[in-house]
């Protein structure tokens, strides 16, 4: 697509890859243990790779959450601070960006994307009430349902397509927002939040034109429209490329529109601005003295929320970097390679390629594991002992039990590996690439696994769990038998 700049440029014999526009100027030592350690590993870990240490993996594809690249302007700014509990130069620098790129008069600070979430929905949320959405977050949820209420997921039917050649399977379905609030009432509804970059259904985008209906259903009907930005960077490349009645608009100017049909913007800076930290944006003085007296309760001060000066220079920088087409173009384009590769030699991947990862489908991929031994968490542990990348299990696991103890079995069973911005180079995605080729090839060798220890809340982050048999001892065996002494 010719609007991007680092994909215009043309390999004259053919072929070609996603040319970086960034040079690297410092980096950080890997190492590769041997299949043996991984496997012990991973039993030490309870088959849950959020408690995997560090030191055992090799490409780190679990999250871009606090982990993409930061640039040299970043690092430069992060040594201007202005250290002080109220009033530093560096959060009006910060809240003059957001006010610069979003239009948003009010900022308020949070330490993170869920602690925006947390504060939203105590402010707007009560017992009986409802929160429609295009698709839930993890955490989006638990606030909502924290706060007596519930989430209802408006994603258009052909969004839960696994493959597909739709640009914006992130899009809500306008026809089934228009029923719900006829049914349920105006006054019912909490706010409607739209998620840029669906992050559990594979990345995937939505399009201006759907942020314009649903908004004009909103503003109809006096509900406020909540946009979680933590995925814009990627979500602004797509309907920069794939929406045709965006292609000759700058990406701030996309950003400035998404920001103007919204009344309330929050983020994850850990992911959008690539930094660590968050926030609230709003126009609105109403809404900005209702939700600011939240902050100092839970996060800190007006002027920090519980971020140092740091993260709060780079935060500015790093939104500044996002309105670049050759930054925000980085990670989609990898993404894409990943997928395509995958996609041709037939292992199962969601398509179009979205923003995030690449995303696996473990529903095809195990076909043989049912829901209830968690397929896209087997295949998260498969995938680290066979590679020592790790991924993240976005499937039945990350979801919570019914009040009466039941399963609630996912739509999707995704294994997540993600591409953190400008971190990883082409040849270790290649390596990524050829064991996942080598994983499918050996799949009836994967068994399910089982929970011995189940939190109650986001059991994802720390519950552990067995395999259902000696699988990974066999999938060791094999792996061994085909690499030979190759790590
Ligand atoms: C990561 C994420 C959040 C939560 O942000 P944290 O900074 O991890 O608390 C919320 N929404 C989306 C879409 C995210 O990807």
């Amino acid at each position: 697509m010719e609007v991007v700049k680092m994909s215009r440029v043309k390999f004259y014999y053919g072929g070609g890859v996603p040319l970086e526009m960034h040079k690297v100027r410092i980096v950080q030592k890997l190492s590769l243990v041997p299949v043996e350690r991984r496997l012990e590993a991973l039993k030490e870990a309870g088959n849950n790779t959020f408690l995997l240490k560090n030191k055992d993996i090799y490409l780190d594809m679990l999250t871009d959450s606090g982990v993409n690249a930061m640039s040299d302007n970043q690092l430069a700014a992060m040594m201007q601070a202005d250290d002080s509990y109220a009033g530093s130069a560096t959060f009006t620098r910060l809240e003059n960006k957001i006010r610069e790129i979003f239009g948003t008069e009010y900022f308020l600070p949070a330490h993170q994307g869920r602690a925006c979430e947390n504060i939203l929905s105590q402010v707007f949320v009560r017992h009986g009430t409802v929160v429609p959405m295009n698709y839930h977050f993890t955490t989006s949820k638990s606030h909502v349902v924290l706060n007596g209420g519930t989430v209802e997921e408006l994603i258009r039917d052909e969004g839960l397509e696994i493959r597909s050649s739709l640009p914006f399977k992130g899009n809500m379905d306008t026809d089934k927002l228009k029923s719900l609030i006829r049914e349920r009432g105006a006054d019912k509804v909490a706010f409607v939040r739209m998620e840029a970059g669906t992050n559990l259904i594979g990345g995937q985008p939505f399009a201006l034109q759907n942020l314009r209906e649903v908004s004009q259903i909103c503003r109809k009907n006096g509900i406020l429209l909540v946009l979680d930005a933590s995925l814009l960077a990627d979500n602004l490349y797509f309907i920069k490329t794939r929406e045709a009645s965006c292609k000759d608009m700058t990406v701030a100017q996309i950003t400035r529109t998404m920001a103007d049909l919204s009344d309330i913007i929050y983020f994850s800076a850990r992911k959008l601005g690539c930094a660590r930290g968050g926030g609230i944006c709003t126009a609105s003085r109403e809404l900005y003295e209702r939700i600011r007296e939240l902050i100092p309760v839970y996060e800190g001060f007006l002027t920090y929320g519980g971020m140092s000066v740091r993260e709060m220079e780079a935060i500015a920088v790093g939104l500044d970097e996002t309105m670049d087409e050759d930054m925000i173009s980085q990670g989609p384009l990898f993404i894409e390679y990943m997928v395509d590769r995958l996609d041709k030699v037939g292992v199962p991947v969601i398509t179009p390629a979205g923003g995030l990862g690449c995303h696996l489908n473990a529903m095809e991929f195990l076909d043989h594991i049912p829901q209830s031994q968690y397929p896209a968490g087997a295949l998260a542990a498969a995938m680290f002992l066979v590679s020592g990348v790790r991924g993240m299990e976005r499937g039945t696991l990350s979801e919570q039990r019914e009040p009466d103890g039941s399963e609630v079995f996912s739509n999707m069973e995704l294994l997540r590996l993600a591409l953190p911005r400008r971190v990883f180079t082409l040849s270790q995605v290649e390596y990524a690439i050829d064991r996942i080729r080598w994983l499918y090839e050996n799949r009836k060798l994967v068994g399910g696994l089982n929970f011995v220890e189940e939190p109650k809340m986001l059991r994802f982050f720390f519950g552990k769990l067995e395999p259902v048999s000696d699988w990974q001892q066999v999938l060791a065996k094999k792996f061994r038998a085909d690499f030979g002494d190759s790590l």
